[in-house]
C-alpha cells in the first residue's frame, strides 16, 4: 500500500509500505480521506517536540471498514468511519478518572505511532465511530478537528448563556466558533487578518475584531457592559496575548487554552485570584468523536471549512500550497 511517509524532518514521500494485518480487537480502515492539520507541518519541519521519525503522518482520517479481528463486534465491514486517533493505556491515573486524551502513555496516530495518511490503517475497534454511509468522506474526515472544539467547550462547560470570545480564526478557532455557536452561545472573534474576520463572520461571529487596528478590551467591555467575557478562548497562542484574556476575562469566568507554547509568561496572579478565574487547557480529545457526529447530524456544515482537496499523490504540492498560501487555505483534504 502507498502511505505519506515522513523520514526524518524536511523530508516528505509516498513509499510502499506491507499492508497492516488487523489484530484482535481491532479493524482494518480503508482510508478514503486525510486532514492535514498544522501539526503534521511541525511533524514535518522538525518542530513538533513530541513526534517520534521516521512517521507515517496523518491524524485525521475517515474510511471503509474492511476487516474486522477477532472478538470485534462493532464496527462491521462496510462501515464508514471516522477514527479518533487518541489511544490510551486504560490503567493510569487520568485514564482511570475518565481523562485517556492526557494518558501519561498517550499515542496519538501520526504523532507517536504510524497514523491514517496511508490506504490501509488497523485500529482498535473502540477508535472507529461509525457515521452515516450517506455522508461524504470530506465531511467525515473533519470529525477530528471539530473534537478538538468539542472538547474545548465542554472543558470550559459553555452554555448558551455564554458569551464567548474566540482568539484567533484559524480552523481551529473557527471550528470553535461553530461549535458554540451550535451550543446556543454569542461568539466574538478575534484576529489580525480581516480576510479570516470575514470568514468568521460568514460562519455566525456576532463580532469580528481586528486586534490590530481596534482596541481589544475596549470592544469586549463594550460587548458585555463592562462585566467582561464569561469565556475567553486562546486558538491563536502567543504566550504575550495571556496577561491580556485574563484582563478580558469576567468574574467567574474561564480562560481556555490550546496553546503549544514552550515559552513562559507573565500574569498576575491577582487577577486571577480576585474574578476566581478558571484557567483550562485542552488538548486533544477525550471521547469526543460520538457528540461531533452528533452535531454534524444537527446541521453543523463543517464541510465550509474545506478550501482545498489533493489526491494524496499530490500531497507534496498540497503542503506547499498551505506554505505559500496560507491566507487562501483553510482545510486542506487529500484523497485516497
Ligand atoms: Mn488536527
Ligand atoms: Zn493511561
Amino acid at each position: 500500500m502507498k502511505a505519506i511517509f515522513v523520514k526524518e524532518p524536511k523530508s516528505l514521500e509516498i513509499v510502499d509500505l506491507p499492508e497492516p494485518v488487523v489484530k484482535a480487537g481491532e479493524v482494518l480502515v480503508r482510508v478514503r480521506a486525510a486532514g492535514i492539520c498544522g501539526s503534521d507541518m511541525h511533524i514535518y519541519h522538525g518542530t513538533n517536540p513530541l513526534a517520534k521519525y521516521p512517521r507515517v503522518i496523518g491524524h485525521e482520517f475517515a474510511g471503509e471498514v474492511v476487516a474486522v479481528g477477532g472478538g470485534v463486534n462493532s464496527p462491521k465491514i462496510g462501515d464508514h468511519v471516522a477514527v479518533d486517533p487518541v489511544t490510551a493505556c486504560g490503567a493510569c491515573y487520568p485514564c482511570s478518572i475518565g481523562r485517556p486524551n492526557v494518558c501519561t502513555k498517550l499515542e496519538v496516530f501520526g504523532v507517536h505511532r504510524d497514523g491514517g495518511m496511508a490506504e490501509f490503517v488497523a485500529v482498535p475497534s473502540r477508535n472507529a465511530h461509525i457515521a452515516p454511509k450517506d455522508w461524504p468522506f470530506e465531511k467525515l474526515v473533519m470529525t477530528e478537528p471539530f473534537s478538538i472544539a468539542a472538547n474545548t467547550l465542554s472543558r470550559s462547560e459553555c452554555t448558551s448563556r455564554d458569551l464567548v470570545l474566540v482568539m484567533g480564526a484559524g480552523p481551529i478557532g473557527l471550528t470553535i466558533l461553530m461549535g458554540a455557536k451550535l451550543l446556543g452561545a454569542r461568539v466574538a472573534v478575534a484576529d489580525i487578518l480581516d480576510s479570516r474576520l470575514k470568514v468568521a463572520k460568514d460562519l455566525g461571529a456576532e463580532l469580528a475584531i481586528n486586534s490590530k487596528n481596534q482596541d481589544l478590551e475596549r470592544e469586549m467591555n463594550k460587548w458585555t457592559d463592562g462585566v467582561g467575557v464569561p469565556l475567553v478562548i486562546d486558538a491563536v497562542c502567543i504566550p504575550e496575548l495571556f496577561a491580556q484574556l485574563l484582563r478580558i476575562a469576567s468574574p467567574a469566568g474561564r480562560v481556555a487554552h490550546l496553546s503549544f507554547s514552550e515559552k513562559p509568561t507573565m500574569i498576575s496572579s491577582l487577577e486571577v485570584t480576585k474574578k476566581e478565574l478558571a484557567i483550562i487547557g485542552s488538548r486533544l480529545n477525550c471521547n469526543m468523536f460520538p457528540r461531533v457526529i452528533d452535531w454534524f447530524g444537527k446541521g453543523l456544515e463543517p464541510e465550509k471549512l474545506v478550501s482545498h482537496k489533493f489526491s494524496f499523490t499530490e500531497v507534496v504540492a498540497a503542503f506547499r500550497l498551505i506554505e505559500e498560501k496560507p491566507l487562501e487555505t483553510c482545510k486542506v483534504l487529500l484523497t485516497f
